[in-house]
């Protein structure tokens, strides 16, 4: 399934409309199945960040601005968003799934449909946010709380799901009053320009929404610009503990979503004949290529086998190909670089000892692009490379245990706490269990984000939240003022 025609900008979103690149160099993407040239857009360069800053800031600092805006004018704007989104859900799946590989089945679940029901989630919840209160003070005065915009976001998204992530970001940045620049990673730019378009079709002010796609250096320089008051960043652990230094330095508020090494667990009532779909979900969804996954599966040592034999059954039965294919399963990884880290961590795996029972290689039928067989391994010790470090790609080890408190150790004893999941026929085991997951989502028999609840990680997972009213409170901070002096204490008689 080869890429007809390619998708080819000339100019950058910025200031509401479509201007020059400063600089002259450009970002090329390939299609992650077949190679093919998808498209090209400008690299962004310092130059083009100062220009999308000041727009933001500018957006930003009108007192007859975005930010004044009535909450309700906000949220009209964000479901004009959303229905413009919604109306390119298609559009977007396709591009997406052509650079990074991500099945297109999934992207039509995801890409197409969840940046429109975020969008409108936050448009209710602004309507419903309380942003200025009266409260009466101990000592005797009046006291006004306000919750205010934080001013402009400098917001930096990964490949993995460019669109549902940067409207992690712009929902509730959008509905809180702030303005923003966002950079997308060089990795999936082609879907940011529809992105663009819904925003000028949604007619957002001019600055509130800036985008300039680059790599990380121009990423660094966005974190420290001085035009700008928050960052918020959805990316690897490396990159994010940079970012925190810096942010650090300036004591500048920051949300870091990061990677994760989530438990799978597999308790010893759990039937799992029931639950295979719900399984791929939470263990292998986007080729692997998903942050919260649980790519550890700790199985009770009396049913190992046969829960190493289930995986590798259902491993071995997915169909790989071509990302555009709605027959696809798993499709490829997103370039030629995160395929090589993919498989030098199967390499690892196998020198280390652990056994392979299903994948370890390229699959036969896949001539051209980045794929990777879904990889299981068995016989996977807490303690080995590929148990401790994200993968990011269809591998997962499985590991045995022994008793509930060995597999919540077992769980615990990980870097990181971003998801993870417990399978099992009882519900009260499964919550009990997962209460005691030290992880900052958990699901019970699946894995599935939803927009009211508060997303992110513990440990080298994170700090911060997004999604739910948590993720709107990232973008508003307080002001106090007191209105009224305390009541003078009475004087003596
Ligand atoms: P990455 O950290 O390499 O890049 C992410 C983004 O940050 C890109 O736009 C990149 O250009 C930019 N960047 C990189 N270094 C930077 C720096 N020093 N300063 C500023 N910007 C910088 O990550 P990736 O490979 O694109 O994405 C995969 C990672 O993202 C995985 O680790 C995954 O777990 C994580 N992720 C986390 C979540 C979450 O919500 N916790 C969601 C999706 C992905």
């Amino acid at each position: 399934m080869s890429t007809q025609t390619t998708v080819d900008s000339n100019e950058l979103f910025i200031g509401g409309g479509w201007i020059e690149p400063r600089g002259s160099e450009r970002i090329t993407v390939v299609s992650a199945s077949t190679e093919d040239l998808a498209g090209s857009v400008p690299e962004g360069t310092n130059a083009d960040i100062d220009g999308a800053v000041s727009a933001a800031r500018q957006a930003f600092d009108d007192p007859d601005g975005w930010s004044s805006w009535a909450a309700d004018d906000r949220a009209q704007a964000l479901e004009r968003l959303a229905d413009a989104l919604e109306s390119r859900g298609e559009e977007t799946a396709q591009r997406v799934s052509l650079q990074n590989g991500m099945p297109i089945s999934i992207a039509m679940q995801t890409e197409a449909v969840f940046p429109a029901v975020l969008a409108r989630y936050y448009a209710g919840l602004i309507r419903q946010t309380t942003l200025e209160e009266e409260r009466q003070g101990l000592l005797g005065g009046t006291i006004q709380v306000l919750r205010k915009p934080v001013g402009v976001v400098g917001a930096i998204v990964p490949w993995n799901f460019p669109q549902c992530l940067s409207m992690f970001k712009l929902g509730p940045l959008l509905a809180s009053g702030c303005t923003a620049v966002i950079k997308p990673s060089p990795e999936t730019v082609l879907d940011s320009l529809l992105l663009a378009e819904a925003i000028i079709e949604a007619g957002l002010p001019p600055g509130v929404v800036n985008i300039v796609p680059g790599g990380r250096e121009l990423g660094a320089y966005l974190v420290e610009h001085p035009g700008v008051d928050k960052v918020a960043f959805t990316g690897s652990t490396a990159a994010g503990r940079k970012i925190a230094r810096r942010c650090g330095e300036l004591l500048r508020p920051v949300t870091l979503e990061l990677g994760g090494k989530s438990a799978a667990i597999v308790l010893d009532d759990a039937d799992l004949s029931q639950s295979v779909e719900a399984l791929f979900g939470a263990t292998l969804l986007n080729n692997g290529q998903t942050c919260y996954l649980g790519t550890r599966v700790l199985a009770p040592r009396a049913r190992y086998d046969e829960v190493v034999e289930m995986f590798a059954g259902l491993a071995g039965a997915l169909a790989v190909g071509d990302s555009l294919d709605p027959a696809t399963q798993i499709g490829p990884m997103v370039s030629a670089r995160q395929r090589e880290r993919v498989e030098g961590y199967i390499e690892e795996g196998r020198a280390q000892g652990a056994r392979i029972v299903a994948g370890g290689g390229r699959p036969e039928s896949q001539d051209r692009g980045w794929f990777v067989e879904p990889t299981v391994f068995a016989d996977v010790r807490n303690d080995h490379t590929i148990a401790r470090e994200e993968i990011f790609g269809p591998v997962l080890s499985l590991i045995p245990y022994d008793g509930v408190e060995d597999a919540i150790a077992l769980a615990n004893d990980s870097e990181f706490g971003l998801g993870g999941s417990v399978w099992t026929n009882d519900q009260e085991r499964g919550e009990d269990v997962a209460r005691r997951v030290q992880t900052g989502s958990i699901g019970i028999n699946h894995f599935v984000i939803d927009p009211a609840a508060p997303f992110g990680g513990v440990k080298a997972s994170g700090i911060g939240r997004e999604l739910g009213p948590e993720g709107l409170a990232a973008y508003l901070q307080l002001q106090t003022i007191y209105k009224t002096p305390p009541l003078q204490p009475d004087a003596a008689p």
